[in-house]
């Protein structure tokens, strides 16, 4: 859907002037205010005239409320806040944004004014709007909502407050705290909005697993080795991949126990990994059904590492290809399949030799395929345990191998959890 798309829909929702909204709406994303945030403050601007259809708010359990409704008063207590900047129509503006419970489910909010909330707090929000946030209702909490803290707590069957593990944050959760280990760190210098700025960024880890981090404000704790509670942290993704953000709102307390952090990468069932839309690190183990084409012996742009074909890269044209070795393999435990890619060191180890032997091997066949053929003669058929990043994109899903190996499970212990897994 195109920017035209959206400001022609939010225009007759609205039943204001196409051109007009188009114009904010371009001005507010040009500003990386996130789509569905810069509709959501057009809706406001413009008064949310047929949604709302002029209605009193109705009183609602958080799980009635729909995208439908336009305004609700809803009783609930507060879960998580985190606390976020972003630039809306020129100016800098800090939001609140979390999660709301009653006894009948969670809705996320945001609030556009610093009402005190803190987690645990229960509130009633009146004439609250509702936005749609990724198919699903979201509270707005502005100027036009009154907040009455209550007296009684609100008993709910969640989690109050956000201590999480690494191995359960998702993309689009706020007010997040994570005791982590600093297992790699480094300082970057970027163009952010304001001219050049410096951020951190590494991977995290802890008991569950490993996630990458951006700190966009640098904290003196936050060093490599170290291990520290971070408070007040959001998770974005980039293609599929959960990472931490860590911003100047957030609180870094250093510890002085280091904190333990796992050896092995979380194993996952193909098809649920691939579902969740990625992971940082992660083990899959499947049968190598097929070693696909551009494998083996191949060529990359000397300027962007592409794979080069006939001598010809994708955006550099004619160029003087650089030998190296991959293997991309297909994978299948069945309930998914993925494409493992291995770099050079794991393909010279499958293969049992470098580029070299490679070039020597193709040399004397006069024909760069049999380095593939040789590969897939080796690994078809057999079942292997891979771990890596996996991402999950417009380009399929791929596995960034960093370990492979034959797996020692037995085949049908694992086709019958494969199984069990599938059927739920
Ligand atoms: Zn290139």
């Amino acid at each position: 859907m195109s920017l035209e798309d959206d400001a022609e829909e939010l225009a007759s929702d609205l039943g204001v002037d196409k051109e007009e909204v188009l114009e904010d709406l371009e001005k507010l994303v040009s500003y990386s205010v996130p789509l569905d945030e810069a509709k959501g403050s057009l809706r406001r601007k413009y008064g949310d005239g047929s949604a709302s259809g002029g209605d009193e708010p109705t009183t609602k359990d958080i799980a009635e409320v729909t995208t439908a409704d336009g305004n609700v008063t809803v009783t609930g207590r507060v879960l998580t806040v985190g606390k976020r900047s972003i630039r809306y129509q020129g100016d800098e503006q800090v939001i609140h944004e979390g999660e709301l419970a009653d006894a009948t489910g969670v809705i996320s909010y945001t609030a556009w004014e610093d009402f005190g909330l803190s987690p645990g707090d229960t509130v009633t929000a009146g004439n609250a709007g509702v936005r749609e946030w990724e198919g699903s209702p979201e509270l707005n909490l502005g100027q036009s909502t009154t907040l009455v803290f209550e007296d009684d707590d609100l008993d709910v069957p969640y989690e109050v407050g956000g201590d999480r593990t690494l191995g359960d944050l998702e993309p689009g959760d706020r007010g997040r705290n994570v005791v982590v280990r600093v297992l790699e760190c480094e300082e970057k210098t970027i163009d952010g909005r304001d001219g050049e700025t410096e951020i951190l960024s590494g991977v995290l880890g802890d008991g569950t697993g490993r996630l990458p981090f951006t700190d966009w404000d640098p904290h003196d704790e936050i060093t490599a080795g170290a291990s520290v509670r971070i408070e007040d942290v959001s998770i974005r993704e980039f293609r599929g991949v959960p990472s931490v953000n860590v911003s100047e709102f957030s609180t870094v307390i250093a510890l002085n126990e280091d904190v333990s952090v796992s050896d092995e990468a979380p194993e996952m069932a193909i098809g649920e990994a691939v579902g969740d839309g990625g992971a940082y690190d992660v083990t899959l183990v499947g049968n190598l059904i097929e070693v696909r084409d551009g494998s083996g012996l191949i060529e990359r742009c000397p300027e962007c590492g592409r794979v080069v074909q006939n001598g010809q890269c994708r955006s550099h044209g004619a160029v003087e290809g650089e030998d190296d070795l991959r293997v991309k393999a297909i994978l299948d435990d069945g309930t998914g399949t993925v494409t493992a890619i291995l770099g050079h060191d794991l393909t010279a180890e499958i293969y049992g030799g470098g580029i070299e032997d490679a070039k020597d091997h193709a040399r004397d066949a006069m024909d760069k395929e049999v380095v593939a053929d040789d590969i897939r003669e080796k690994l078809v058929g057999k079942e292997y345990r891979v771990r890596g990043q996996l991402s999950v994109d417009e380009y399929g899903a791929n596995l960034d191998a960093t370990e492979f190996a034959e797996s020692d499970d037995d085949p049908a212990e694992r086709a019958a959890a494969a199984l069990s897994e599938v059927r739920g």
